[in-house]
């Protein structure tokens, strides 16, 4: 049997300077086997400041480099903001879009989202679209209220034929950071309504091939039954990403999920 595609993406939020992130890669490389997994795609999200130097570093390794965040214009009046043109210069082949850090920090909104997501794609860049609801909502029975409503919000606009370049990120807001991730079956559940959400906005294939990730408290312990469920094509992981030899771990177990 195949074994199906993963995409794991490492979110190093506000950690790391240089020096770190340039030592990172190296021990990163380390741990690699000699020939990767070609069924496991590696992506790192270090902050601005380092990108430029981890996409030097990792020239002639099979990661590929993501931003956390940017604007939805090319140029312009946007003082601190980083445009889609300025992540290619930087060889980045992905964006974190709405990531629930920058909706509850920084007022980031679903028209926002929404700008920055059709920019992303515009540009070649693959979106991570995060999503996700909060404990209230969850326990409010609101989960895939919530879930459809922010889909809808930041796909409006979106042609099908773009379908394949977009990676939705299930993000429980409570799960992030908490040390206490949703169970399997809150993921798969989770990730089952939207991909029925996405199948019924861009039809069956669109829906099949989606890559939706898990992200909130994923560790080298959870990722193993995460990745279990059909339903669940890989992990955003925040915190635990940032240990070099923990990051190894998760892509070695997401090599040899089945
Ligand atoms: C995240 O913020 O994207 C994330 C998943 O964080 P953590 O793994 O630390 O919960």
């Amino acid at each position: 049997m195949t074994p199906r595609h993963r995409l794991i993406v490492g979110n190093w939020k506000m950690h790391k300077t240089i020096p770190e992130a340039r030592d990172f890669v190296k021990q990163l490389a380390g741990l690699l086997p000699k020939s990767p997994p070609a069924h496991v795609t590696i992506v790192i999200a270090p902050p601005f400041t380092a990108l430029a130097a981890v996409s030097t570093a990792i020239k002639s390794l099979p990661i590929g480099l993501s931003a956390q965040d940017m604007h939805w214009e090319d140029l312009g009046a946007f003082t601190g903001e980083v445009s889609p043109l300025m992540l290619k210069d930087l060889s980045c082949r992905y964006v974190i879009v709405g990531h629930s850090e920058r909706r509850r920090d920084s007022g980031e909104t679903d028209v926002m989202v929404n700008k920055k997501t059709a920019a992303a794609l515009r540009h070649g860049l693959r979106p991570i679209l995060c999503i996700g609801e909060t404990w209230d909502q969850r326990t409010s029975s609101q989960t895939e209220q919530v879930l459809s409503a922010q889909l809808t919000a930041a796909l409006a606009g979106i042609e099908k034929d773009q379908a394949g370049a977009v990676v939705i990120a299930y993000e429980p807001v409570w799960a992030i950071g908490s040390g206490h991730p949703a169970t399997a079956q809150q993921a798969h559940d989770a990730h089952r309504h939207i991909r029925a959400k996405v199948t019924a906005l861009w039809g069956q294939d669109a829906g099949d091939r989606l890559m939706i990730l898990y992200g909130g408290s994923v560790t080298p312990d959870n990722i193993g039954e995460l990745l279990a469920s059909r339903e669940i094509n890989g992990a955003l992981v925040g915190g635990a990403c940032l240990d070099p030899l923990q990051f190894a771990k998760m892509l070695s177990i997401a090599g040899s999920a089945t």
